[in-house]
């Protein structure tokens, strides 16, 4: 047996990938359209190198603290990591660890499968119902946790509260982790709950409403219980620590609320009025509340209708998996992008006829 034969089976996660050609409208990964403001500019100016020859707060506490205020939260019920991918894994790592596997919606974030199994972690996908819902009685089965994203990516719908309260009312003896990477453009967070529940983890990202993907910022929130056992696994590892850039960057976008505020608004003004747009040409969209839409092709295969949108250098997302195989995934990006997008589909649609 090669010491390769010895390793872990380990299928990649295959990411939305940076296209290397210039000119092409890149709406494949939810990035923001909208750089951040000067004030983040001035953050980085502000920067000297005397502080970066010392090794960062490793609880990165002053932003957990900034964190905290903005929540209505005790500075103990934050964590901080390098992006929200990073502080999930670490949550699959530190709280999924039973017997029983931990329960996920069959569509979904497909990077939770990749932690599992990485991790070893057994898991079963629940069905969602055919307008994409989580079904109640789904979670009411033993297990070891159960993850999901809400907003869902990448049907952008929005799970209400009262089925998050029922559904954490009828597991309160596993640890539920709500993935918010796009809740800042749901106006819903399941925050609230987590003084009813203190088996609730929500993590939240600054790489989409914060137009900060490229710094590396992700949040854990929780029970001060809940969120010691991330810094006991963190610790162990003297490592998953947040650099002092991205900890000053992080703080200066807490502090320039407004701007994010008014990105969002564009974002969600322009969503609404593409996804009427994408309607009237004849697609099915769901009701996204997030920073893309998720469309169903009238004629084409979502390959096809991939393959002919790069051709004109418009890059989207698609899928090879059966209940998803003819929907595909747009961001949103300027609305000039998007009226080139629009324009692009009236003319496939004409042309598929
Ligand atoms: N969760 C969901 C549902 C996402 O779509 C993404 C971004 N692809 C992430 C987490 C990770 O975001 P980040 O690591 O940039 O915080």
């Amino acid at each position: 047996m090669s010491w390769e034969d010895k390793l872990r089976v380990v299928e990649p996660y295959i990411s939305g990938e940076q296209p290397k050609m210039d000119h092409m409208i890149k709406l494949n990964t939810n990035e923001n359209p909208y750089p951040a403001s000067h004030a983040i500019k001035a953050a980085l100016e502000a920067i000297t190198t005397d502080k970066l020859s010392i090794y960062p707060n490793s609880d990165a506490e002053e932003l957990r603290s900034a964190l905290a205020k903005m929540w209505n939260l005790d500075d103990s019920q934050i964590f901080i990591g390098n992006g929200s991918d990073e502080v999930l894994s670490l949550s699959f790592l530190t709280f999924f660890n039973g017997q029983t596997p931990i329960l996920m919606p069959d569509v979904t974030y497909p990077f939770y499968t990749t932690y599992a199994d990485l991790y070893g972690i057994k898991y079963k996908k629940q069905p969602v119902d055919d307008t994409f819902h989580m079904q109640l009685q789904s979670y009411q089965e033993e297990n070891s946790g159960i993850i999901f994203c809400n907003p869902c990516n990448p049907t952008g719908i929005v799970e209400p509260l009262d089925f998050i309260d029922a559904l954490l009312a009828s597991n309160s003896n596993s640890i539920v982790i709500i993935d918010e990477a796009y809740a800042d453009f749901a106006g819903q967070t399941a925050i609230p709950l987590l003084d009813k529940y203190d088996n609730l983890i929500i993590t939240r990202t600054f790489s989409k409403a914060r137009s900060l993907a490229g710094i590396r910022l992700g949040v854990a929130l929780g029970s001060p219980l809940a969120i010691s056992k991330l810094y006991d696994v963190k610790n162990s590892f003297n490592s998953y620590c947040v650099d002092y850039v991205a900890q000053e960057v992080g703080l200066a976008s807490i502090n320039d609320q407004t701007l994010v505020d008014l990105n969002i608004a564009k974002i969600i003004a322009t969503r609404n009025w593409f996804g009427k747009e994408l309607e009237k040409l004849g697609f099915v969209i769901t009701d996204s509340q997030t920073n893309f839409v998720f469309i169903q092709s009238p004629l084409s295969s979502a390959k096809n209708l991939y393959e002919k949108m790069y051709e004109a250098h418009i890059i989207i997302r698609y899928w090879d998996k059966p209940r998803i195989s003819n929907w595909v995934r747009i961001t949103i990006g300027t609305e000039e992008e998007m009226r080139n997008v629009l324009a692009f589909l009236a003319e496939f649609i004409q042309q598929e006829k």
